[in-house]
């Protein structure tokens, strides 16, 4: 994310490396290149300019504490200002009301209906919200299909009419059904449309008018740059939006949008959009994109999606069998898939701090873990039990059945071995103090 604008800020920060303090001359020098690097990033010239004045600005007058040098100084006056940009605080969806209804709105394929399906996949999994879908766009049939695939996969009910030709009242209807079957949010997506659009405009004010939503979420997909944050100031003066979904922020995106859209249109980016599957949806943090973009990583945000898919109950009963030396494959396939399902590893591998711009160029997918999956799939379930009864023979026929070689056979039962006995090790505390005291 954001990778191209990362390595040009960390460059303009190097301009003060071995300089004792902040000076006119070193400043004007730095906050020159930072400038750069946001117009580079597509982010609006004004928006741009105002930023760095106040960067320079603020670094003058900053009195330099010894401890700190004048490169860190700057970073941290442009990670306060990177904040302040993207809109301070984290903007809450207004879900109180009993159904809190939002209506989705934006250009056709910025991700509406997609996000649609997550933000209710959210609700209902993080939130503990009961969600309705409404298929509000009448003039593709395909986008109708769409939303009731996703509302099956993620198990959530949605609201259809196939016949009718007006979004009014399909919304007012989905809502009465919404509300008759005790939903708690009502989500209603809607046809794509352009600003520009005089009659496609009147149609979502009317529906607007209708509903009475408590959010309206504009969705922008944010590889779109500058246009992104123009379409967002029309939408806005015709809808009086709540806030801003950035969608594709897993793509080559250069930043622009997010930091140009809240000085632009003063309204709060709420969600960002991260791949194409119902999981890949981030409340937006304007804090921890600064912190991402000054490739200071993101820990806050990696610990939450470990916890989101931690299963108390599951990890004390696998305590359980670590004490007691019985940890097996099968765990240890429902620990990969556990770490699958925070994510994309690369996007992971990023929340760690200088851990992103160290694999930058790596090419890193999702299928590592492909080769340790196969070769324990291709063991018998008794084998999988019990890892020892594994010799010469039992490895060939794994390594066959699993496409892989003997020799990558035999290095993940010795790692598995080795992790076996740390375990076993760590997971009693008496062994773990002999343990310290016999290191050297
Ligand atoms: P709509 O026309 O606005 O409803 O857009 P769709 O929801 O149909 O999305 C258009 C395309 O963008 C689809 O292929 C989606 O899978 C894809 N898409 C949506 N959101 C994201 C995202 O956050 N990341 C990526 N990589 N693709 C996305």
């Amino acid at each position: 994310m954001f990778d191209n604008l990362s390595d040009k800020l960390d460059r303009a920060f190097k301009v003060l490396k071995g300089h004792g303090s902040i000076t006119e001359i070193n400043v004007a020098e730095t906050v020159k290149e930072v400038r750069k690097a946001l117009l580079d990033a597509d982010v609006n010239y004004k928006t741009a300019k105002a930023f760095t004045d106040t960067v320079k600005e603020k670094a003058l007058g900053m009195n330099v504490l010894t401890s700190v040098s004048p490169g860190q100084l700057m970073v941290k006056v442009v990670n306060d200002e990177l904040v302040e940009l993207m809109g301070g605080n984290v903007s809450e969806l207004d879900i109180k009301q009993n159904p809190s209804i939002i209506l989705i709105a934006g250009l056709n394929g910025a991700g509406k209906t997609t996000f649609t399906g997550k933000l209710a996949n959210y609700l209902k999994t993080q939130k503990g919200k009961k969600p309705f879908l409404v298929a509000a766009d009448v003039y593709r049939p395909a986008a109708i299909d769409q939303l009731k695939v996703l509302s099956e996969q993620i198990g959530v009910p949605v609201y259809t009419d196939y016949e009718s030709k007006d979004p009014v009242k399909i919304a007012e209807a989905g809502i009465a059904k919404a509300k008759a079957d005790g939903n708690t949010v009502v989500i209603i997506d809607t046809a794509g449309r352009l600003a520009i659009d005089e009659q496609m405009m009147n149609e979502i004010a009317d529906v607007k008018a209708a509903t009475k939503p408590h959010e309206i979420l504009f969705v922008v997909d944010s590889m779109t740059g500058q246009d992104a944050v123009n379409t967002a100031k029309a939408f806005n003066d015709r809808l009086d939006f709540t806030g801003v979904v950035l969608t594709k922020l897993d793509g080559d995106t250069r930043g622009g949008a997010a930091l140009s859209i809240k000085s632009v249109v003063n309204k709060p980016i709420k969600f960002i959009g991260t791949g194409e599957k119902m999981d890949a949806i981030d409340v937006f943090y304007p804090d921890r994109m600064a912190s991402r973009i000054l490739g200071m990583g993101d820990v806050v945000s990696l610990v939450e999606r470990a916890q989101q898919q931690f299963d108390e109950k599951q990890a004390a009963e696998l305590q359980k069998k670590i004490r007691k030396n019985k940890f097996d494959f099968n765990d240890f396939l429902s620990q990969l898939n556990q770490i699958k399902k925070m994510g994309n590893i690369k996007d992971l591998m990023g929340m760690i701090p200088g851990v992103g711009k160290a694999i930058k160029d790596v090419d890193i997918d999702d299928d590592a873990f492909k080769h340790i999956e196969a070769i324990i799939q291709s063991m018998t379930p008794t084998e999988r039990e019990n890892p020892e009864l594994i010799n010469g023979n039992r490895r060939q026929r794994i390594a066959n059945g699993s496409g892989t070689s003997i020799a990558e056979v035999n290095k993940l039962l010795k790692q598995f071995e080795d992790m076996r006995k740390m375990m076993k090790v760590f997971s009693d505390p008496g062994q773990a103090a002999k343990m310290m005291r016999n290191m050297p």
